[in-house]
């Protein structure tokens, strides 16, 4: 278990719908109605209720930009919350990919810190229909996680739930990586 701060990482393989945890990060779609991937996932399992609590938000605020997100109920879920962040499609790699991929982790870990949550699980967002490549998803993922869990967020505990081995071991290798060269502090 790697530490950033006091906070607790830890890397697994698995279906995030089946976390014990505060919240769940969903990989959404600025449309906020459910989709493919994570996303319909996350509704099959969780029910009606979530995406009631979606279309509510839509109706009062519009759709979810890119790089933002929105927090609701979690419906039948084993969590509290499902934080639903909108990544951005890849396209090239110099359209702000990177940034707004990084304030979907940042924004995440701020929502459920104001919502009382102390832990958070997040899948690798933008990587599955979005087309981000995953070795350049990795360690933003990783560092701007890092950066707003040792900035004053509430949460001790953050889970990478990855869908695929594969994914599994490009993340470890990552942060791996990052801490042997220092990069985060
Ligand atoms: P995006 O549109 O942001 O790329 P996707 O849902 O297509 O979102 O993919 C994001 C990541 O979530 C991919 O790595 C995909 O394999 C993974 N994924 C799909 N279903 C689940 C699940 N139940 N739990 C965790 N990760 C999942």
């Amino acid at each position: 278990m790697t530490k950033f701060g006091q906070t607790d990482i830890l890397l697994k393989v698995g279906d995030i719908t089946k976390e014990e945890i505060d919240a769940i990060v969903n990989a959404a779609n600025s449309g906020l109605m459910g989709g493919g991937g994570v996303d319909g996932a996350i509704h099959r399992a969780g029910g009606a209720e979530i995406l009631e609590a979606c279309q509510e938000i839509r109706q009062t605020q519009g759709t979810c930009p890119t790089g933002h997100a929105v927090i609701t109920t979690a419906g039948k879920l084993p969590t509290k919350h499902v934080i639903h962040t909108v990544g951005p499609v890849w396209r090239g790699g110099k359209q702000n990919e990177d940034a707004l991929l990084r304030s979907c982790y940042q924004i995440s870990v701020q929502l459920a810190t104001e919502a009382g949550d102390t832990s958070i699980a997040f899948p690798s967002i933008s990587t599955g229909i979005y087309g981000f490549p995953i070795e350049r998803a990795a360690p933003i993922a990783l560092h701007a996680v890092y950066d707003a869990v040792v900035n004053g967020s509430s949460i001790t505990e953050v889970r990478f739930v990855l869908f695929s081995d594969r994914d599994y071991e490009i993340y470890t290798h990552t942060l791996e990586q990052l801490l042997s060269d220092n990069q985060l502090p």
